[in-house]
């Protein structure tokens, strides 16, 4: 058995409960299931082998996994279902996998869209939809309508498209494990993936070999593939389990530096650095960069190729053809001192089980020191007004200040190095005017204020920057999180007009986020680009509600880099002091 089937099993519980039952405390039963799910999601052992060692007290050990919960999970190891889930799906025959990743399409609109017009599926929904039934729905408006509609039409268009995050460690473990194969010289993972792009319809990797058909049957037959589409003598293209397509080629070991360049640049970059070429006499393509005369004077070192045309090297997340090609000439004088992925000394938004996280705040810290090198995070649970998430209330904030300020001697009792710091802190909710849920004296007691937004994402656009801007103007706010609530391949952000955000924010001082969970990366490229060039200051967060969520700060340092963001601009590279004395 496999914990990945168990955390399904749970999010479907939690999701049809929801529906099938009208209790008013289903919530806590809800919410105990989803924690549960996520715990089990991010255990690193197996359900099944902590339960054969230890039985259902084992289980009872971890965190969120109360008695019900681990007689549950009891009953899947022992029969491979659990009756509880198989009486909610046979009571309400959703297909809810189709549905639980809708955003904007939650179980409460579900259940009525059921109840009152047998819908079960996404082909149902829009149907209805489409035909203007669901408008006549009492508590519906046409408004909402068209948004369902969109909400539909978007994760269609965006369905081949993988997240980073989702692929990352998957096609990590497989560049390394080819690069670690005797036969193999070189490895790179290339294409958009190298360039950390948000999404990617598929991976592309190259290999220099002396013995291509060796390393084409290696790859073919690796654990993960689940489909061979191609193979050839130097070439493979195979099907993953997870369903995105890989592609393997194989290039000669004096090319491998050619190809790289070739492969991982976007179309227009590499176009511009072929005129370039051909600008000086030179031809340049996946082979190598060539003389008139055909004479090879580049290709195995990617570098080279740039430095004979003229250029600095580029890393590869800037290579989008954004003037780039410029900006790196050897004549520019100024250099770009992009953040690097070794940049950050802390992390400014984190939670803990105090509300929807699901580790004590002794555990994140002690992981983010130890797992991760951290200096320092600040705990930023939720507050109040947002009830699905536990919020805290004023008092609770107190309370959470004082426990703080004594875990920050527990945890460097025996420290030989340098202070690790918790920075007292909360991810204030931002009410429908602007205004915050939590009163000015206790924000004033905190380390620093996160605010962001959790409600009402369809007000207009007027409405929502106006919103946006008076809690930048709020000078107890010190960092806006996630400031456009956009969910990649979900959720479009709320409709705000950027730039005035931006400049409200450079005049007021207010830092923006870049959001590393890597659904979110909020602010994403472009926008990270104009706040830089706005001299907006910004802090990359991992929003970890578990410890194993700081991996992701990779993908927020990664989206930051394409933003053209230096390490200046990030506020988090600083040291504690320096960085609690810059804020507003
Ligand atoms: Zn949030
Ligand atoms: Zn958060």
């Amino acid at each position: 058995m496999k914990n990945v089937e168990i955390v399904r099993i749970f999010h479907e519980i939690a999701y049809l409960i929801q529906i099938a039952e009208n209790d008013p405390n289903t919530v806590y039963k809800v919410r105990a299931y989803e924690k549960a799910a996520d715990v089990i999601e991010n255990l690193t052992v197996g359900l099944e082998e902590i339960y054969l060692k230890n039985g259902v007290q084992g289980l009872r050990k971890i965190p969120s996994i109360g008695n019900a919960i681990s007689l549950k999970i009891e009953e899947f190891i022992k029969s491979h279902k659990i009756d509880y889930h198989q009486e909610l799906t046979t009571k309400i025959p959703l297909k809810i996998s189709e549905f639980y990743n809708m955003r904007g399409i939650g179980p409460k609109t579900i259940k009525i869209l059921y109840e009152k017009l047998k819908i079960t599926s996404i082909s149902d929904l829009e149907k209805a939809a489409s035909e203007g039934r669901i408008a006549k729905l009492n508590g519906f408006s046409k408004m909402k309508e068209k948004n369902i509609l969109r909400t539909i039409q978007l994760s269609k268009k965006n369905k081949t498209r993988y997240l980073l995050g989702d692929v990352y460690p998957l096609i990590k473990k497989i560049e390394s494990r080819l690069t670690t194969e005797d036969s193999v010289i070189r490895c790179a993972v290339v294409g958009s993936f190298r360039r950390m792009k948000e999404t990617m319809g598929d991976i592309d990797i190259l290999v220099s070999t002396k013995e291509p058909e060796k390393v084409v049957n290696f790859f073919v037959n690796m654990p993960e593939v689940e489909e061979i589409k191609g193979k050839g003598k130097a070439k493979a293209f195979v099907e993953l389990s997870n369903g995105i397509g890989v592609d393997l080629l194989v290039v000669p070991e004096e090319s491998f530096g050619s190809a790289s360049q070739y492969f991982t640049g976007n179309k227009d970059h590499n176009i511009s650095l072929r005129n370039l070429a051909i600008s000086i006499g030179l031809h340049l393509n996946e082979w190598g960069l060539f003389t008139k005369k055909k004479k090879q004077i580049a290709g195995d070192d990617e570098q080279e190729i740039y430095e004979k045309l003229h250029l600095d090297y580029i890393p590869p997340e800037l290579r989008e053809n954004c003037g780039e090609i410029e900006y790196f000439s050897n004549n520019q004088k100024e250099r770009l001192d992009l953040i690097d992925y070794g940049d950050l000394k802390g992390d400014l938004h984190t939670h803990s089980e105090k509300t929807d996280g699901t580790m004590s705040i002794k555990d994140m810290a002690l992981q983010a020191r130890k797992k991760f090198g951290l200096d320092y995070i600040a705990i930023t649970d939720h507050t109040k007004s947002l009830r699905l998430a536990n919020g805290l209330n004023e008092n609770q904030l107190l309370d959470q200040i004082n426990k703080i300020q004594e875990l920050n001697d527990v945890i460097n009792e025996y420290s030989t190095d340098s202070r690790f710091r918790i920075l007292s802190s909360a991810e204030v909710n931002i009410l429908k005017d602007g205004t915050l849920d939590i009163v000015k004296h206790v924000l004033d007691k905190l380390d620093i204020v996160g605010a962001s937004i959790h409600s009402n994402f369809s007000l207009s656009k007027d409405i929502q920057t106006e919103r946006l801007t008076k809690a930048a103007k709020n000078p107890n706010i010190d960092i806006l999180f996630h400031p456009t609530g956009r969910i990649i391949n979900k959720r479009e952000g709320y409709s705000i007009d950027v730039e005035k955000i931006l400049n409200t924010a450079c005049e007021t001082r207010t830092v923006l986020e870049i959001n590393s969970s890597y659904n979110r990366l909020d602010l994403r490229d472009e926008h990270i680009r104009l706040a830089v060039q706005n001299g907006v200051k910004l802090a990359i967060n991992s929003d970890a509600h578990h410890p194993v969520h700081f991996a992701y700060l990779l993908f927020g340092i990664g989206q930051a880099r394409r933003g053209w963001a230096k390490k200046i601009d990030i506020i988090n590279t600083l040291k504690v002091d320096t960085l609690l004395k810059e804020l507003k």
